[in-house]
C-alpha cells in the first residue's frame, strides 16, 4: 500500500506506465487529467463519490471491501498533487459504511471527511473529483500490481422484476458474454453508463476507454415496456437531482410528469418531441454528471422505442401489457365463490360483495395493486388487456349470474 515515503515523481511515473482511465461516465486518461491539475496546482480537495443512484450498490460493495485501498490511492494522489483535503462521499443512511471508512482512516492515520448525497460541485469546484475505483486502481499499481480490470454487474429486468448478479471482474480486452451467460434473457436493449445499446455490445470487447459508468449493466428483456422503463428512470432521477441546476431539477420534473401521463392513457403526441428536447438540453446546462447524463438513457428510449410511445399516446394500448391503465380488471362469475377475501385485501376499498354473493371491483377506483389476486383463492380476479366480458352489475347471488 502507499506510504507517505514514496517519491511523487515515481508514484506518477508509475501510474503513467500504467495507463490508468477514470471510471464513471467522464472517461478520460487519468495520467492526463492528474497533470492538467498538478500543472494548474488549482485542487485543494480530492472527492471521491458514491452517490446513491440506485446501480451505485456496486461501488458501495468496493468501499465495503477496499476502504483502506480506496484511502491510501487517494492519499497517493494528494500526495502528488499537494492536496490537503480528502472527502469521501457517500449515500445516505449508511452508518455501517461511515464506521467502516472511518476505522479504516484511523488504522491507516489518516484525516478524512465524509459527507452523504451529490457532491456539491459549486462548493467543490475547483477539487480533484475521482471514483472509489479509479483509487483502488491507483493503490494497485503503486503496489505492483496490474490494472487491467473493471468491476461489473449484470442487472437483468423483467416486466417489474429484476435480478442482479454477482460483481465480476472483467479483464480489458474480453467482452462481457465471455464473463457472464447472457443467452437466457431474450434482451430487448442493453444500459451501460446512460446510454442505451442493443444486445451486440455484449461481444465487444471492453477497453480502458470504454464507458461503464457504475459497472452495471442492464439487460432489458423483451417482456419489458420501455416507456415503462423511462418513466421509473425519470422518476429515480427526479428524486436523485439535488436541484440547484434549474435545467436538472426542471428537467427531470418534466420528464417525470410527462411520462406519468403517457402511462395512465392521458398522453398527447407532442410529448415524444419535447422530451427529446429536454433531454438534450440538460446535456449542456448542468453542473454534475447527474443532469449532464442522467437524461441519455431517457432520450435514447424516446428515439430507439418511438413506436412503443405511439402505441401508448395514440393506440392506447401498452404492447407489454406492463402499464396497468391500459388493462382492465373484473371478477370472473363462474369462479367467485364469495368468500370476502379481496374485499378484505383491497387496500381503497373498491370491490363491493358480501358473503356468498359475487364480489365487483369499481374499474374506475381500482389502482391495479394486485392485493385481491394475491389472496383470491379461485383464481377469479382477471386483469386483461381485451374488453371485460360481460359480468353482475349488481349483487347476484354465486350461481346465479346466468340467469339474468
Ligand atoms: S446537475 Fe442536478 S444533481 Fe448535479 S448539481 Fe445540478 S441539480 Fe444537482
Ligand atoms: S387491484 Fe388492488 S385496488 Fe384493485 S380491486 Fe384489487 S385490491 Fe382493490
Ligand atoms: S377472493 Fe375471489 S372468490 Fe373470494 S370473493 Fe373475492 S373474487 Fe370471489
Amino acid at each position: 500500500m502507499f506510504t507517505e515515503n514514496m517519491d511523487t515523481e515515481k508514484m506518477l511515473s508509475l501510474i503513467e506506465s500504467a495507463d490508468i482511465y477514470e471510471y464513471g461516465v467522464f472517461k478520460e486518461s487519468f495520467t492526463a487529467k492528474l497533470n492538467e491539475y498538478k500543472n494548474s496546482g488549482k485542487a485543494k480537495t480530492i472527492i471521491a463519490a458514491i452517490d446513491n443512484v440506485d446501480t451505485d450498490e456496486m461501488l458501495l460493495e468496493v468501499l465495503y471491501k477496499n476502504s483502506k485501498e480506496v484511502i491510501c490511492g487517494m492519499k497517493a494522489v494528494a500526495n502528488i498533487l499537494s492536496i490537503s483535503e480528502m472527502v469521501i462521499y457517500l449515500p445516505e443512511g449508511k452508518d455501517d459504511l461511515v464506521k467502516i471508512v472511518e476505522n479504516a482512516a484511523k488504522e491507516l492515520n489518516t484525516e478524512i471527511l465524509i459527507k452523504t448525497g451529490i457532491v456539491d460541485v459549486r462548493e467543490y469546484r475547483e477539487a480533484f473529483i475521482t471514483h472509489v475505483e479509479t483509487m483502488t486502481a491507483v493503490n494497485d499499481v503503486l503496489e505492483g500490481k496490474k490494472a487491467d480490470k473493471a468491476l461489473i454487474q449484470i442487472k437483468e429486468v423483467f416486466g417489474d422484476d429484476t435480478k442482479l448478479s454477482e460483481i465480476k471482474e472483467l479483464e480489458y480486452g474480453k467482452a462481457i458474454s465471455d464473463i457472464f451467460d447472457t443467452s437466457k434473457v431474450s434482451i430487448k436493449a442493453v444500459e451501460i453508463g446512460y446510454k442505451l445499446y442493443d444486445k451486440s455490445i455484449l461481444q465487444q470487447p471492453v477497453t480502458k476507454e470504454t464507458v461503464l459508468g457504475t459497472g452495471v449493466i442492464t439487460l432489458y428483456d423483451k417482456s419489458c415496456c420501455m416507456v415503462h422503463i423511462s418513466k421509473d428512470l425519470s422518476l429515480k432521477m427526479r428524486e436523485h437531482s439535488c436541484g440547484k441546476c434549474t435545467f436538472c431539477r426542471e428537467g427531470f420534473i418534466q420528464l417525470d410528469m410527462r411520462h406519468g401521463e403517457i402511462v395512465s392513457k392521458k398522453g398527447e403526441l407532442d410529448s415524444i418531441g419535447i422530451m427529446k428536447d429536454i433531454g438534450k438540453a440538460m446535456n449542456f446546462s448542468c453542473e454534475c454528471s447527474v443532469g449532464t447524463y442522467g437524461a441519455n438513457d431517457i432520450v435514447d428510449i424516446l428515439d430507439k422505442f418511438e413506436n412503443e410511445y405511439i402505441s401508448h399516446i395514440k393506440k392506447k394500448d401498452c404492447p407489454e401489457g406492463v402499464c396497468k391503465a391500459f388493462t382492465n380488471i373484473y371478477i370472473d362469475p363462474d369462479k367467485c365463490i364469495g368468500c370476502t377475501k379481496c374485499i378484505k385485501a383491497c387496500p381503497i376499498d373498491c370491490i363491493e360483495g358480501k358473503e356468498g354473493y359475487i364480489h365487483m371491483i369499481e374499474d374506475m377506483d381500482c389502482t391495479k395493486c394486485e392485493e385481491c389476486i394475491k389472496v383470491c383463492p379461485q383464481n377469479a380476479v382477471v386483469i386483461t388487456k381485451k374488453r371485460t366480458p360481460s359480468i353482475p352489475n349488481r349483487l347476484t347471488r354465486v350461481g346465479r349470474f346466468k340467469q339474468y
